[in-house]
């Protein structure tokens, strides 16, 4: 009899997961709570145009984990890389190239020369790890010694890779870990064609194509342990008992799922931590607007938009574009109930950069406080660990957990740490 496992939660961390031991013989269960699979990378058809909860940009994508997903489980993958030379930056009262490749680098009018080599000479140091940060030590302090332009303009990179507007809280070390990995990539950005829900289709039949088992419709709401071991979980009447369990959920629900048990004050210091939050402005328009630009980043307000129709040509009816816009929140501007503000500075980008879009809107969708990492990377913040030392066959997989890059990477990266264990542990 195969080993049978237990995947709670359905997002890209749960399905990937799921398909990875599904593929190599393993008897998996995935259970998830919503009617569709996908969690925060679910897409939304609206007349006609297909809204993506959040974008499908993949960082670093030849040495992003998803190549190791095509390559072992032949998960399908169509790739559309971002092009550089139509990514720039608004200043204000000009704009210019995004410095994202080496010719962007010597197009920009943000450095003068004299900085652009020592932006140069930075991205050296990074690439090499004679830059490594300091524990304790955040990047915006960090950069201290760097002349103001170069610590600028580092600090705006990371400001739109982290999604954050604060990105001089990000510990240093992480920091300069992240950019080791995306400054040597040959492909910094790239989209994917059909969006997250090809991603999420695919994961779903490699799952079902090796007789795993998805549940819809399904909250896992409690659990059954002896001294040590998760033995079962309860869902809405079920109780699904297994070898393994792989909880991909959040921790706010983890927490409620291990509540009473001594797992409980472990969880609770998670769900403290605050997330990465952003507003999302989608607008769909029934015939495109030609620009210069796919991606432009309005440096002041923080907001960029991209033309996501460019490189998905699914997503929209023929002719047709499809925008997102994105503005960064943080805490204090979430306490301040500034969303209202981002929606009306977004507009004004719009005008700005797409003028004639209020008269071609064919449909829009807008998220006021959309989760794009559950735990944010800055300050003390820590990820959460994909295991417990007391906890043998028990894996947690998600954004909120250790692993590689931000975002979707963390929830990927994760989940195939905690599937190699439990493959490994297999061989052993
Ligand atoms: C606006 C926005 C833009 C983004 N842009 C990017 C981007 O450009 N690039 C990128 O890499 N990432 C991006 N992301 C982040 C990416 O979408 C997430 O990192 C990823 O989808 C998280 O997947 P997950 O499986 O870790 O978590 P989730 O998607 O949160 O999945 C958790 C799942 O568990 C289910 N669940 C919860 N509780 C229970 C329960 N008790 N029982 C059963 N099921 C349960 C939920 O319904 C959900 O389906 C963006 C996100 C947003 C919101």
């Amino acid at each position: 009899m195969s080993e049978k496992v237990v995947v709670v939660g359905g997002g890209l961390a749960g399905l990937s997961a799921a398909a990875r031991l599904a593929h190599n013989g393993y008897n998996v269960t995935v259970l998830e709570k919503s009617p569709k699979l996908g969690g925060r990378a679910i897409t939304i058809p609206l007349k006609g145009y297909n809204f993506n909860f959040g974008a499908h940009a993949i960082y670093a994508r030849d040495k992003s984990i998803l190549r190791k997903f095509e390559s072992e489980i032949d998960l399908q993958v169509d790739w559309k890389d971002f092009s550089p030379e139509k990514a720039f930056y608004d200043m204000g009262s000009y704009t210019t190239r995004m410095p994202a490749t080496l010719d962007g680098l010597y197009k920009t009018k943000i450095l003068d020369s004299q900085n652009k080599f020592r932006f140069a000479y930075e991205i050296f140091k990074t690439m090499s790890a004679i830059e490594r940060g300091e524990e304790g030590v955040p990047i915006g302090e960090y950069l201290q010694k760097e002349p103001e332009p170069v610590r600028d303009i580092l600090l705006t990179v990371a400001s739109s890779n982290f999604f954050t507007n604060e990105p001089e809280k990000i510990p240093s070390p992480l920091f300069f870990r992240y950019y080791r990995r995306l400054f040597s990539t040959q492909r910094a950005v790239a989209y994917i064609g059909g969006g997250w829900q090809s991603i999420v289709e695919s994961f779903q039949q490699i799952i079902e194509k090796n007789g795993g088992n998805i549940v819809t419709k399904e909250k896992v709401t409690g659990v059954e342990m002896d001294q040590s071991h998760v033995t079962a979980i309860f869902g809405k009447e079920e109780k699904y008992e297994a070898d393994q369990f792989i909880f991909c959920i959040p921790p706010k629900e983890l927490l409620q799922i291990f509540a009473e048990t001594s797992y409980e004050k472990i969880f609770e210091r998670y769900t403290s931590f605050s997330p990465t939050q952003v507003v999302v402005y989608d607008i769909g328009l029934s015939e495109r607007i030609e620009s210069p630009y796919t991606y432009i980043y309005q440096k002041a307000q923080r907001v960029f938009i991209t033309d996501i129709s460019h490189y998905d040509t699914t997503c929209v009816p023929a002719g047709g574009q499809l925008l997102q816009a994105i503005a960064y929140l943080n805490d204090e501007e979430i306490a301040n109930k500034k969303q209202d503000e981002k929606v009306e500075t977004i507009e004004a980008v719009y005008d700005k950069h797409f003028p004639g879009w209020r008269d071609r809107l064919g449909a829009k969708r807008v998220s006021k406080r959309a989760t794009v990492q559950e735990i944010k990377c800055k300050d003390e913040q820590m990820l959460m660990p994909t295991k417990m030392y007391s906890l043998p066959n028990t894996y947690f997989a998600g954004d909120w957990c250790q692993g590689e890059g931000q975002l979707s990477e963390l929830s990927f990266t994760s989940a195939y740490d905690v599937t190699s264990r439990i493959l490994k542990g297999s061989i052993d």
